[in-house]
């Protein structure tokens, strides 16, 4: 079938967080515990329990004192994804024919190697240490139906539906290349960026780390065949995320 996507466009966004609250409710994922930060950003950063979270920025604008961005960050369904490149365990992580990359919380082994292989940052783990991270609503896409955030978006500014289309409607719209479009296989979350990505805290150039392109090609094949499997994992851990250290050296570390 055709390759589905969700179309960003933070041009539209309001900032009413409705998409955060739809995904919660659908998911039934707990609220998260905030402090008031002095910002409408709330929580400030993805969560176990938060898979999309509005981003808001201020730009100083010579029109007027400010200029406010609202940009929606999830997940962003990368067809090259550096999360199922890195992950050890079949089916842990898992392609839907819509093109999601969905997950399978009992066979995350919580060795938390995709977190080093997402270049986006997405992946988070739950208290019993598996991967949590939007699943495109896979259950509700399955079903003929649309993800929870964009049907609940009042604005349209995140709109759901067949790939080519939403980038046709985009280009229609004056948009001549979506954030996303071409990156890392092409990305089934689209993003109608007026600025550089960069104001928005996006890369210019998302790339998956050499270290991971190494496992995937080379380490990961000799796992399955079962030569030094537990080595290589450990191997990259070690060079990606660094040695283990006991909570109390840490927290001496931290002052
Ligand atoms: S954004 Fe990260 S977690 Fe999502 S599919 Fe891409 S690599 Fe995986
Ligand atoms: S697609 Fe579904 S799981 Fe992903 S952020 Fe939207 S509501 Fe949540
Ligand atoms: S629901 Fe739509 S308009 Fe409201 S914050 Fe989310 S993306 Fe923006």
């Amino acid at each position: 079938m055709a390759r589905m996507a969700i179309l960003v466009s933070p041009e539209l966004c309001i900032g009413c967080r409705a998409c955060q609250t739809a995904c919660k409710s659908w998911n039934q994922l707990p609220g998260d515990k905030t402090v008031n930060r002095g910002s409408f950003e709330n929580p400030p950063d993805l969560t176990p329990h938060l898979y999309n979270k509005i981003h808001y920025i201020e730009v100083p604008s010579e029109k007027d004192a400010l200029r406010w961005l609202f940009v929606n960050q999830r997940c962003m369904h990368c067809d090259d994804a550096g999360c199922m490149k890195i992950c050890p365990s079949p089916g842990a992580l898992y392609k839907t024919r819509e093109g999601a990359v969905a997950t399978n919380k009992e066979k995350c082994i919580g060795c938390k190697l995709c977190v080093v292989g997402c270049p986006f940052n997405v992946p988070r783990y739950d208290e019993k240490d598996k991967i949590s991270k939007c699943h495109l609503c896979f259950d509700r896409i399955a079903n003929g139906l649309q993800p929870a955030c964009t049907k609940t978006c009042p604005t349209d500014a995140l709109k759901y539906g067949d790939r080519d289309a939403l980038i046709r409607s985009a280009q229609k719209a004056g948009y001549e290349k979506l954030y996303g479009q071409t990156d890392l296989g092409g990305l089934g979350a689209l993003y109608a960026f007026k600025d550089a990505p960069t104001l928005y805290g996006y890369n210019e150039k998302p790339g998956i780390p050499e270290t991971v392109v190494f496992w995937h090609t080379v380490l990961k094949p000799l796992s399955y065949i079962g030569i030094g499997g537990v080595v290589a994992a450990s191997l990259i851990h070690y060079i990606a995320v660094g040695p283990h250290k006991e909570p109390e050296e840490e927290d001496k570390k931290n002052g």
